[in-house]
């Protein structure tokens, strides 16, 4: 990763438990990808620079390097414990693949795992469908992918015309799904996959990117997984990182999850967001911002 700085620091268990009506959830870090300063500036295209730099000051970020979390959610409706993405498992990058750790510290064994959503194709969300000996990480899971997502990354690629980074990156992704092919079903269109959990289009990020939102005794919880990076995407909604690949439509997916979750009152699980990356989308004169969930705090 261009401008990746690793120190050295080991990341350790985290979890943060909530709860929406009836839904038990967890927030559990897989870890963290190092951030240098120049990859860090290219999650805010658009930016202007000062107005970044004030945005950062705000925000408590150095200009030259962050930690970006990795979130994986689970959602125990009591009939079913529904995890959405994976991390990015024991090969991708050595800060992360805490997930699997993360959830037998809450007594959460990896068998339990019924269902796996998975947000899109992008390592560091998909690298855990895998364990250390190539095997099945959630050994008795279904997973659910969007059909276009599924497709984008397990066709042949024209190898003549990738780089070896992107060329690499395909196969680890490849890898990671085609190991899970024969427990997968594929939406076609947004979908209520579990009673109380709809899967919902929100391309942009990818194309075929999707949110998952969970509804219990008429509380809502909106897992935006990479429709936004950082809370600085809340309060600027049209600085988006470089690499998303429909830049336009992720900016509007991000202002329709916005306007939701204000809407509803619903509680925000992003994957990027600074741990848990659990939270509330305020809205007063000046815009949106973001407001983590205090622990012991539920809806
Ligand atoms: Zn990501």
């Amino acid at each position: 990763m261009d401008g990746s700085v690793i120190r050295g620091r080991i990341p350790v268990a985290k979890t943060f438990r909530f709860e929406v009506g009836g839904f038990e959830c967890v927030s559990i870090s897989d870890g963290y990808q190092p951030i240098g300063a120049e990859l860090l500036r290219r999650f805010f295209a658009g930016a202007p620079l000062h107005e970044l730099h004030q945005a950062f000051r705000k925000h408590g970020i150095e200009p030259e390097y962050m930690d970006l979390a990795c979130n994986c959610l689970l959602i125990d409706t009591g009939a079913c414990r529904v995890l959405v993405d994976t991390g990015g498992g024991p090969f991708f990058d050595p800060h992360l693949g805490n997930l699997v750790p993360g959830l037998q510290a809450e007594g959460i064994n990896p068998q339990d795992i019924n269902i796996v959503v998975l947000s899109h194709g992008h390592r560091d969300h998909v690298g855990g469908c895998i364990d250390r000996n190539g095997g099945q990480a959630f050994p008795n899971a279904r997973y659910v992918m969007a059909r276009g997502e599924w497709e984008h990354w397990t066709n042949e690629p024209d190898e003549t015309a990738l780089d070896a980074n992107t060329s690499r990156e395909l196969s680890f992704v490849r890898d990671n799904l085609l190991a899970i092919e024969d427990r997968l079903h594929l939406l076609e269109t947004d979908a209520e996959i579990v009673h109380g959990i709809r899967v919902f289009s929100a391309p942009g990020h990818t194309r075929h990117h999707v949110a998952v939102e969970a509804t219990s005794q008429n509380k809502h919880l909106i897992c935006v997984a990479d429709a936004m990076d950082h809370p600085i995407h809340v309060e600027h909604v049209s600085w988006h990182a470089e690499w998303d690949e429909l830049a336009e439509q992720g900016i509007e997916t991000r202002r329709n999850l916005l306007m939701r979750a204000v809407g509803r009152a619903a509680l925000v699980h992003a994957y990027h967001f600074p741990f848990p990356g659990v939270g509330f989308v305020r809205e007063d004169a000046a815009g949106w911002c973001f407001e983590s969930l205090k622990p012991g705090n539920s809806i």
